[in-house]
């Protein structure tokens, strides 16, 4: 029999599918069955007959949900969505597992199979084509870039005209990981003086091999798997004043700093927002519902200060991008699926480098290490608790005192 995989319609907000036209026509090839939720691609140009084209057969809810072996998505459905999934069912798609563990492992107890796309162990080559936390955040620092040139009311390259000089734009990026990179790439483009920042000293080569100026930050926060750590309060603080300095010279400031299932740091002080002179634009990629890198920010949002600068909370850049990020998810989700299917069969190893860190929940159980760590399960190796499991909780509640 064949495995039947479905797409669901994402929720409102949402303009990214899990599955593309091409992807589906590949699974159908391969001898699956497709189901797509009606509408499901609509808002990233990709309409139903795309997908009946391809071979998928267009169906409402209920049926995507009952029928499917595996669902692919992009945002973890809601509450409602989750409730109907059933015991052997395999969901996939970015389920902010570190970020609300306990709703996974509501899922592990009811045995629904769950991949979380952001546990994916990036720094294995074999993972890389799954990698859809890179796919996206390209994405997005390349239109933060875009987003930021839009609303600066000045020219970005320096312009020589019969009408006067122009000098060009100062861009500072603030996290030089997937994101910051792109954003450097694009703004160079764009013909701005850019420059990148980053607590991880390894991202200089990466800077000035762009063509960018890096900023050496004072504190190095070199963490596991080539993240960064979490700062303490001291490092922080240090950490805000040297980047005052920096923040004051630019026009644009794209700020990309995470740290993996914690709240995103606070880079841009209250202080330096208001000393920001009229114009300046900042981009925050890591605005959530956590906090961003920018005092202030909020997600989906753009606030003009007093001042008159604008803050632009900008996490939702993939889906600005729909059919593009659409695309490129879509084949991640195409790699991942055939890691777990075998001749018409799902075959998980929980053994295997890469799924033993992607595999949120199996047959009842919290599988990824990092996902164990995050909610202090013992080591599945050891059977003993994990001594740094502190290091590493799920994310705080927004923001405290002494962060700003
Ligand atoms: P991320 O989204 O977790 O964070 C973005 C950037 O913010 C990172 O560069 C991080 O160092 C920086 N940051 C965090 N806290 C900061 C602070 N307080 N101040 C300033 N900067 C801060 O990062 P990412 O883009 O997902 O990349 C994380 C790492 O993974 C990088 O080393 C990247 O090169 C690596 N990576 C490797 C592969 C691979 O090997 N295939 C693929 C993707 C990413």
């Amino acid at each position: 029999m064949a495995i039947i995989l479905s797409a669901l319609k994402e929720p409102a907000g949402e303009k990214r599918v899990a599955l593309s036209p091409a992807v589906v026509a590949k699974f159908v090839k391969g001898g699956f069955e497709v189901l797509l939720e009606k509408d499901s691609g609509a808002a990233a140009y990709f309409p139903d007959h795309l997908y009946t084209e391809a071979g998928a057969t267009i169906v409402n809810r209920q049926t995507a949900l009952a029928k499917a072996n595996l669902i692919a998505v992009v945002d973890r459905p809601d509450e409602d969505t989750l409730a109907q999934l059933k015991k052997g069912q395999v969901l996939i798609g970015l389920l902010k597992a570190l970020v609300e563990p306990a709703v996974i492992q509501d899922l592990a107890k009811r045995q629904v199979t769950a991949l979380s796309l952001e546990l994916l162990p990036r720094t294995v080559s074999r993972a890389q084509n799954m990698d859809a936390l890179s796919s996206q955040a390209s994405i997005a620092g390349y239109k933060a870039a875009l987003v930021g040139a839009n609303a600066f009311t000045r020219y970005l390259p320096m312009m020589i005209t019969a009408a006067g000089t122009a000098k060009p734009a100062k861009v500072l990026v603030l996290g030089t990981g997937v994101a910051g990179l792109q954003a450097i790439g694009t703004a160079k483009r764009l013909g701005a003086i850019v420059s990148g920042y980053d607590v991880r000293p390894a991202s200089r080569n990466e800077v000035e091999s762009l063509g960018a100026n890096f900023l050496t930050s004072s504190v190095n926060a070199v963490g596991e798997g080539g993240y960064a750590r979490q700062l303490s309060a001291e490092e922080q603080q240090q950490q805000q004043d040297e980047l005052a300095g920096f923040i004051a010279k630019n026009d644009i400031i794209i700020t990309t700093a995470q740290v993996p299932g914690r709240k995103p740091p606070l880079l841009v002080t209250q202080k330096s927002v208001e000393a920001a002179p009229a114009g300046t634009i900042f981009v925050d990629l890591a605005a959530s519902d956590l906090g961003g890198n920018v005092y202030s920010s909020k997600p989906s949002e753009t606030i003009t200060t007093a001042n008159n600068a604008q803050i632009i909370g900008a996490q939702d850049l993939p889906s600005q991008l729909a059919t593009s990020a659409s695309e490129m998810y879509a084949r991640n989700m195409q790699a991942v699926i055939n890691t777990i299917v075998n001749e018409a069969e799902i075959v998980i190893d929980v053994k295997d480098d890469v799924l033993s860190e992607l595999v949120a929940t199996y047959q009842g159980e919290i599988v990824s290490g990092r996902l164990r760590q995050a909610l202090k399960l013992p080591d599945k190796n050891t059977d003993k608790p994990d001594p740094s499991a502190a290091a590493t909780a799920p994310a705080q509640p927004a923001t405290t005192e002494g962060e700003k």
